[in-house]
């Protein structure tokens, strides 16, 4: 019997999830807060495993501006010699490995969500619809315009900083600790590094895929990646301190079931969590 399905946030688990809900037959609709006008614009890694779910909801990579990786390696930050190399060719995994831009993925998704299906009902996406709270026993949501809608089930897709979270858990939050340690982002345009001779090399020795630069050089195996030169040319650099979060106990309580960040966020040893939502 169809259920009607309520998602809390129209992120990368969300619109998946909807995606998926709505092939199933299912009446869903979809709170978000935002009006989608700050997607991040980090480069994501979407594994083989990822790339599967994705395709069989409808996903085109092509349409993500994305193309099939055959490898993901370490290379020697000096020298660029291979220090290790992973086949990810399609036969392998039953599915290549992609790279792409965190917004075209999204955007994708959201494609996928909102575009018409015969025999399926349409999936009602309302941005600007932020929810305040949720009865998980009576299955209700409550928004910040007022309103209030019942659902048969409510899917907390809303992120790391998740409102349904400390509700499942009952007002027992388990917030993440800190591990003192700390990634940078960063992304260069080809222009700025095309006539860069350490680029020129790096690209003439490289395989087709993400390349991991190690600092060989380093003793210290925790902090093993290069900072590397290029960084002088990044528009942009951000600081992502990496904090832990233990694993939750449950993940539903009531009507309301956690997917996504909300329910395993992405962590120091969790890189590939699209893959996991998705
Ligand atoms: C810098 C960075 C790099 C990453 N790199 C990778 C990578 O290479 N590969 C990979 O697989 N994963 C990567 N991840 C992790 C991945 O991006 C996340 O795991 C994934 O986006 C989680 O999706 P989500 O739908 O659970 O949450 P989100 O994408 O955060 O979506 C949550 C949505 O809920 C909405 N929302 C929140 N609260 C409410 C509310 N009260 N009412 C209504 N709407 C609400 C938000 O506006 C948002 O749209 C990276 C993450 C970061 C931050």
């Amino acid at each position: 019997m169809p259920l009607k399905i309520a998602i809390v946030g129209a992120g990368i688990g969300g619109l998946s999830a909807a995606a998926a809900l709505r092939l199933a037959g299912h009446h869903v609709e979809v709170f978000e807060k935002s009006q989608f006008l700050s997607e991040l614009g980090a480069a994501l890694v979407v594994a083989p495993n990822g790339i599967r779910v994705l395709t069989a909801l409808g996903f085109s990579c092509e349409n993500a501006r994305s193309k099939p990786q055959s490898c993901f390696e370490l290379r020697d930050g000096r020298t660029f010699d291979s220090v290790a190399s992973f086949d990810l060719t399609e036969q392998r995994f039953d599915a290549p490995l992609h790279t792409m831009q965190r917004a075209d993925l999204h955007g994708e998704l959201h494609r996928i969500a909102t575009m018409e299906l015969p025999g399926l009902p349409d999936i009602m996406l309302h941005l600007g619809r932020k929810v305040l709270t949720v009865e998980p026993a009576a299955g209700i949501l409550h928004l910040e315009d007022g309103s209030s809608v019942e659902a048969d089930l409510i899917i907390g897709a809303d992120g790391l900083h998740s409102i349904l979270k400390p509700l499942v858990l009952e007002g027992h939050p388990q917030p993440p600790f800190k591990t003192g340690l700390s990634a940078f982002r960063f992304q260069i345009p080809t222009e700025s590094v095309r006539d860069d001779q350490d680029y020129v090399s790096l690209v003439a020795k490289k395989g087709h895929g993400p390349s991991i630069l190690a600092d060989t050089s380093d003793e210290n195996t925790a902090v093993h990646m290069v900072w590397y030169d290029c960084q002088k040319k990044a528009p942009k650099i951000t600081k992502w301190p990496l904090n832990i979060h233990k694993p939750i106990t449950h993940w539903t309580r009531g009507k309301v079931l956690l997917i996504g960040d909300a329910a395993h966020p992405v962590g120091l040893k969790t890189p590939f969590s699209v893959d996991v939502v998705a």
